[in-house]
This record gives C-alpha cells, sequence and structure tokens, in this order.
C-alpha cells in the first residue's frame, strides 16, 4: 500500500516536471516571435508616499507580462528565471527600459509631470558593458533627467562578485540614477554592508510585510528595519502592501513610500493614467511636478 502510495507520488512529481518542461520549452521557442509581435506589455504600479495625508503618487515600477496569443497573460515569474537561466534576458529587459522611458515622457507631455518610472534589473544586465550608454541613450532620447527612470537591483545579484556589482552602481548613481534595492532582507546581503551601498532606497520585501498585521513578532521586526534605514538616512517602500491595516501599521512605524493591492495591483499604461490625473488635479493651481525632479 505504502509502496503504491509512493510510486503514485512519484508519477504525478514527474508528470508535472514533464510538463513543466515542456511549458518552459515552448516560452523558450516562442521568445523571438513575441519580441517581433510585440507581445512583451508593460504594466505600471503605483507607488505612494504615504507620510502626506492623503497619500500622494510617488512614482511607478514598470511590471513586465508577455501577452501570448495562445497562452493567455503570462505572469513575469513564469518567464523572467527561465530567461535570465539561458542568457536570453537582456531582450526583454531592454524593451522594458525603452518602454518605460518612451512612457515617462508621454505622460510629461500629456500631463505636465514627471512620474518617474523604476525598471527591474538582472544581475546579467548589471555587467553588460553597454548597460551605461543605453540607459543614458533613453534618458536622452526622452528627454528624460536620470532620476526620472529609477533601476531596481533586486538584493539576491549581490551574491558573487559583488564589488563589480557595487562598482557598476556607484557609477549609475554618480550619474544621476537613483538606485533601489530589491526584495530587501530576502537575499543574504550582510547588514553591515548596507551603510556602504551605493543605493538611495531600501524596497523591503514583501515577506516581511505579510503578517504584520496578526504577527507580532514581524511587526517588531519590521520596525527594527525601519529604525536602521532611518539611521542610514534611507527611505524605505514597502511592498506587496495589501491591506488598510498593514499600511496604518506602517505609516506609524515610520515607512515612507507603500507599493501593493491596498493601492493597485500592475496597470496598463492607460488605465494607471487614472492616478497621474487625479494627482495632477489635486495640485490644479500650479500643477507642481509629482516630486520635484531635478
Ligand atoms: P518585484 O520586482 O519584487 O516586483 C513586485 C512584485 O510583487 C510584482 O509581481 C507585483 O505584481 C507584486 N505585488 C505588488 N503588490 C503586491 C501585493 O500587494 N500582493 C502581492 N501578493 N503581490 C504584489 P510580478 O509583476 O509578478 O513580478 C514578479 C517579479 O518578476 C518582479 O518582482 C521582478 O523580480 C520580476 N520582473 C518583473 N518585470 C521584470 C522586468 O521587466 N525585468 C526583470 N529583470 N524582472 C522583472
Ligand atoms: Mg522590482
Ligand atoms: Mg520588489
Ligand atoms: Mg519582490
Amino acid at each position: 500500500n505504502m509502496v503504491r502510495g509512493t510510486n503514485r507520488h512519484l508519477m504525478v512529481y514527474n508528470d508535472e516536471m514533464r510538463s513543466r518542461e515542456t511549458y518552459s520549452q515552448r516560452l523558450l521557442n516562442d521568445l523571438r516571435k513575441a519580441v517581433e509581435r510585440r507581445e512583451f506589455k508593460v504594466y505600471y504600479q503605483p507607488k505612494f508616499n504615504i507620510q502626506c495625508d492623503p497619500p500622494r503618487l510617488d512614482s511607478a515600477e514598470a511590471l513586465v507580462r508577455w501577452q501570448h496569443p495562445e497562452l493567455g497573460l503570462i505572469p513575469p515569474g513564469d518567464f523572467i528565471p527561465l530567461f535570465e537561466r539561458n542568457g536570453q534576458i537582456e531582450i526583454i529587459d531592454k524593451y522594458v527600459w525603452a518602454e518605460a522611458a518612451r512612457q515617462i515622457a508621454v505622460w510629461k507631455e500629456k500631463y505636465g509631470v514627471t512620474v518617474p518610472v523604476s525598471v527591474n534589473l538582472s544581475r546579467i544586465d548589471m555587467f553588460d558593458p553597454k548597460l551605461e550608454e543605453i540607459l543614458d541613450g533613453l534618458v536622452k532620447e526622452n528627454g528624460l533627467s536620470g532620476h526620472a527612470l529609477r533601476l531596481e537591483v533586486t538584493e539576491s545579484a549581490y551574491t558573487e562578485n559583488a564589488e563589480e556589482l557595487l562598482a557598476v552602481m556607484a557609477r549609475l548613481r554618480n550619474k544621476g540614477y537613483e538606485i533601489e534595492m530589491d526584495d530587501f532582507g530576502s537575499g543574504y546581503s550582510s547588514l553591515g554592508a548596507l551603510s556602504s551601498m551605493p543605493v538611495d532606497v531600501l524596497k523591503m520585501d514583501r515577506s516581511f510585510v505579510m503578517n504584520i498585521d496578526n504577527d507580532e513578532k514581524d511587526l517588531r521586526l519590521v520596525e527594527l528595519i525601519l529604525d536602521i534605514a532611518r539611521n542610514l538616512r534611507m527611505p524605505v517602500i514597502a511592498e506587496g502592501v495589501e491591506t488598510e491595516s498593514q499600511l496604518t501599521l506602517l505609516k506609524n512605524a515610520g515607512c515612507d513610500f507603500v507599493q501593493g493591492y491596498c493601492f493597485s495591483r500592475p496597470l496598463p499604461p492607460e488605465e494607471f493614467e487614472a492616478f497621474i490625473a487625479r494627482e495632477t488635479e489635486s495640485n490644479e493651481e500650479n500643477r507642481k511636478p509629482v516630486r520635484p525632479v531635478p
């Protein structure tokens, strides 16, 4: 009986593995066509400054999706790690950066404000010798300042060749790009290194925030991270904030920025515009930038 149960378990597992492999193979095969047919779509999720009352739109994160003709809307978790492993992530990332830079310029033209947009960089992108040239080109072509195109680098990118990586970040930062450390707390970078890291903002990983409204210890941990960041003069963005009570706890603990379903899911650009419109209406007197961009 036990044996049969075990076998059945193994069989299911293998089937699952096989179908996952087929799915991945399919995505890899379809990549080139997808680029040509412009199937990658950039969605935007707002980040809010919650220390303002009411909270103010600060910026957005650009998050890619794949509108596949047969498989539907595919989330990035299904293909980003896959393309990273296969060395093809650059194709997608560069498309997303270009699209985000263009979008900032379109919104500036339409609403008279600069909404900074953060893009995600994979570890591989950080070691591309053309990285600076590409980003500078996008900034120039679209008439932006570097501050308008922000860069998110995930904490797990710091594992190997950390020094080289930090040097790249320092160069980009000196050129005016704001650097956000994504998924902070989920990787293994040491707290001791934090004070000397060339980052402007910490994005606290969703795993810390998830349970603060029903786990006292998680809340204490978040408060501790916020304390450390405050001492280092680093603003913090909490990601994955879903409920009103999480939002209130974070606000009271002094967290500066929030991104999460409590405000909005990532949206296609047309839908995101409602946030910009609302923000510019409430400041109709002078149509000030959402956040002054130097
Ligand atoms: P990330 O950069 O940490 O992005 C935040 C993820 O959290 C997004 O998932 C977002 O939809 C999700 N999220 C935001 N608020 C909430 C919330 O309140 N609750 C929950 N449960 N989730 C929330 P998404 O869009 O599926 O992206 C997943 C990851 O894929 C991203 O994590 C990022 O690492 C990667 N990714 C997305 N777009 C790109 C891209 O253009 N280039 C690269 N290299 N990676 C990307
Ligand atoms: Mg990110
Ligand atoms: Mg993140
Ligand atoms: Mg994350």
